[in-house]
């Protein structure tokens, strides 16, 4: 052979392995444990004990626990309260006494979920109350105001309107963005509190409102049902609030956290909480029909609520009550690895375990069923006397649900041997909660990813044999956040992936972060017989084992520079359409053009990687064909280290775009490319230096971003070229 791609199973039967081991039935089961109770994070370890014995089990016995102190908070009480002022006030009791107001509760809110016989887990004497990650504590009684999803955009427009917002409560659909970025804005805006609730027009056809019935007798909401969540400022920086970029180990100084969490109470509530208060706002204040016709769409107009903005009238008040522990607890990362022949380079793959409910059957846990599936694929390939060519990386992370936590710390704890070894980080957090397979990755990926996907038989054979592939518009999001890929991609400059199969507008609706994302929904409407835990498991291995065995790194360059000039297109088309940015088109061949040093090192970046991905293609074809007889062994060598070129610069070039500085405002995020965007959280920003300064009208600070994205984007060519 000409390259010792693999002892003992060769790559296309380890292929084999992969794609038939992992098994609909066992993810069944480990759904089923994983989801029988309680395992928020930091209050998990018989989870991770159970995970790592598992994994030792399947054969990879080098796994171990690794913890970190975290600071986090535990619910201790909430209440939710509408106040009306009594009509007649009443007199004072004291001798002498004047007339007060005296206030009635006009409607208490449940903050709960309802028991449901025929869901096992929402009943749990110990189940977790209903909260938000990192909310500040607080009692604030005030008039309240309905602010739309609550993003920036909706905030602007509210003030445009002259909407009175500060002193008040928010009350916000969930929805759009990430909500933690809800409450930063109605934080800056002076607001002293935030009620989030989920609004069933948000939950495409499968409404009750459309004739199906709700969950458990049927696909739509529950209408008791509440999405708990983090509410820390995640586009500012993820991880431990109290250590960023390093890990928090015992006994570690610590930072105050003003800037990265609330300062003020929020709490989130069911549509059935939430239509007393958006009820009592009808007649009041702006109708969102004639404020802006995108506010519409709000799906408790069957239920009386005609959406007014407010604010709430007088002789109405809501009291918001929001009382948090918090404290500095344990977090237990699991870490299994099988050593490769080649040690610095590494593949790493990573889903959470921790879930804010007992069940957590999406989130995370049919991940977490589908990862002990790839697991136990790659363990028969070694009880089989395999030895990957690459060193691989199994880690189930804790405290993802804060904020990232367990994968963020260990990225900070490990950032160079990470930075000088890995290849790739590959994410699966919600395996399925649907049948459509979606994702998000960095470009160097895209090919991988795709090759992968149509490798995979589809459970949806409508059309005989179709793969995966064959049922996805092949569309890949670039990276965004939410997720435990945020400190590779964005802090240590590892490309990564985030697939799983979520639902549509079409099907079961996804009670996420609540009671009823639990083992029963997953077994009756999720995914029935657990076909798409089993693929996505299958989908993950390949992808992983593309990266791992095949000699010549699977990663494509020429995507990278594609990628780049359509990031750059988008940023041009939102200069240009950015009222008072001057967009100087005639300069545009000049040095005065703030493109036109981009456009040219992108052209050169593009011109390089498609001379040296053909310099891979030829070392992977040479191989293949392994026309270099035995005793030809110094043109072996020399085969050997031209492969190990190519394969450095490949794995060196995502992190060509790390700035250490960091950007703006949030300087742990040193990705000049991909970053969460400012106001969106989950959905990503591309150019996000260049594009914050366009949005903000700075000349100068965007020249600025466009010399130092130039002069990475040069570097990233001239690792390829040199
Ligand atoms: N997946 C979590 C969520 O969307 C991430 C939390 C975070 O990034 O802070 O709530
Ligand atoms: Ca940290
Ligand atoms: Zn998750
Ligand atoms: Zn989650």
């Amino acid at each position: 052979k000409a390259w010792p791609q693999s002892d003992g199973v060769t790559y296309e039967e380890l292929q084999k392995i992969l794609l038939t081991t992992p098994d609909a039935a066992k993810a069944r089961d480990w759904s089923k444990y994983y989801t029988s109770g309680p395992h928020l994070a930091g209050k998990n370890l018989s989870q991770a004990i159970w995970t790592k014995e598992r994994w030792q089990e399947f054969g990879v016995s080098n796994t171990l626990i690794v913890d970190y102190d975290v600071y986090v908070n535990y619910p201790i009480g909430h209440r939710l309260a509408l106040y009306e002022k009594d009509k007649q006030s009443k007199k004072d009791n004291t001798v002498g006494g004047e007339n007060k107001d005296t206030w009635s509760v006009k409607y208490e809110a449940v903050l709960e979920e309802d028991v449901l016989d025929e869901d096992g887990t929402s009943g749990l004497s110990d189940r977790i109350p209903t909260f938000h990650g990192y909310s500040a504590s607080g009692n604030v009684t005030a008039p309240y105001v309905f602010v739309n999803y609550g993003t920036y955009k909706d905030f602007e427009e509210l003030l445009a309107a002259n909407v009175s917002l500060s002193g008040k409560i928010a009350l916000i659909k969930y929805g759009g963005i990430f909500r933690g970025l809800k409450v930063k804005r109605a934080q800056e805006l002076g607001m002293i509190g935030a009620v989030i609730y989920s609004d069933p027009g948000d939950d495409g056809k499968v409404t009750e409102h459309n004739g199906n019935e709700t969950y458990p007798k049927g696909p739509a909401r529950e209408p008791s049902s509440v999405q708990r969540g983090s509410t820390q400022f995640l586009s500012v920086s993820p991880g431990d609030p109290t250590t960023p970029g390093y890990p928090s180990k015992p006994g570690v100084p610590r930072e105050p956290v003003d800037g990265s969490i609330p300062s003020i109470p929020s709490i989130p509530i069911s549509y059935l909480d939430a239509l007393p208060l958006l009820k009592a706002l009808n007649g009041h204040g702006p109708n969102v029909s004639s404020f802006n016709k995108f506010w519409q769409g709000g799906g408790l107009g069957y239920k009386g609520v005609d959406y007014n903005i407010g604010p709430s009238p007088d002789g109405l008040l809501l009291n918001l009550v929001n009382e948090q522990e918090y404290v500095i607890t344990p977090m237990w990362n699991v870490i299994g690895i099988i050593n490769g022949s080649m040690s610095d380079e590494v593949v790493i793959l990573g889903n959470h375990r921790d879930a804010w409910i007992a069940g957590g059957a999406g989130d995370p846990n049919s991940g977490s069923a589908a990862f002990n599936e790839v697991i136990r694929s790659f363990g028969k390939a070694l009880k089989a006397g395999w030895k990957p060519l690459r060193t691989i990386v199994f880690a189930s992370w804790d405290g993802e649900e804060y904020g990232l936590i367990g994968s963020t710390e260990w990225v900070e704890e490990y950032l160079p041997w990470l930075q000088k070894a890995t290849v790739a980080y590959l994410n699966v957090d919600v395996g399925t909660v649907g049948p459509y397979f979606t994702a998000a990755g960095a470009p160097l990926l895209n090919k991988a990813l795709i090759e992968a996907a149509n490798l995979v038989q589809s459970p949806n054979q409508t059309v005989a044999n179709q793969t995966v592939g064959d049922t996805w518009n092949k569309h890949i999001r670039t990276m965004g956040s939410g997720s435990d890929f945020t400190a590779f991609q964005d802090y240590a400059g590892i490309p990564c992936v985030d697939m799983g199969f979520q639902s549509g507008p079409d099907t079961a609706v996804y009670h996420y972060h609540s009671n009823y994302d639990s083992f029963d929904w997953m077994d009756k409407f999720g995914d029935p017989g657990f076909h798409y835990h089993a693929t996505i498991a299958k989908v993950w291995a390949i992808l992983a084992a593309k990266l791992i065995e095949t000699p010549v790194i699977q990663l494509n360059a020429t995507d990278y520079a594609k990628g780049l000039a359509a990031y750059l297109e988008s940023v041009k088309v939102k200069a240009r359409a950015t009222p008072g940015f001057y967009v100087d088109e005639q300069a545009h061949w000049s040095k005065g053009s703030l493109f036109h040093g981009l456009d040219r090192a992108i052209d050169q970046l593009y011109n390089v990687s498609v001379t040296f991905d053909a310099t891979a293609q030829a070392l992977t074809d040479t191989i293949e064909k392994d026309p270099i007889p035995w005793w030809k062994w110094w043109e072996k060598v020399k085969l050997y280290y031209a492969v190990r070129r190519v394969n450095l610069k490949y794995k060196m070039l995502e992190r060509q775009f790390l700035y250490k500085p960091g950007l703006d405002g949030r300087s742990w995020f040193k990705h000049v490319v991909f970053a969460p965007g400012l106001w969106t959280g989950y959905a990503g920003a591309t150019f996000p230096g260049l594009v914050e300064s366009i949005e903000k009208g700075d000349r100068v600070n965007a020249f600025k971003w466009a010399g130092i994205c130039k002069g990475l984007i040069e570097k990233a060519a001239g690792l390829l070229e040199e």
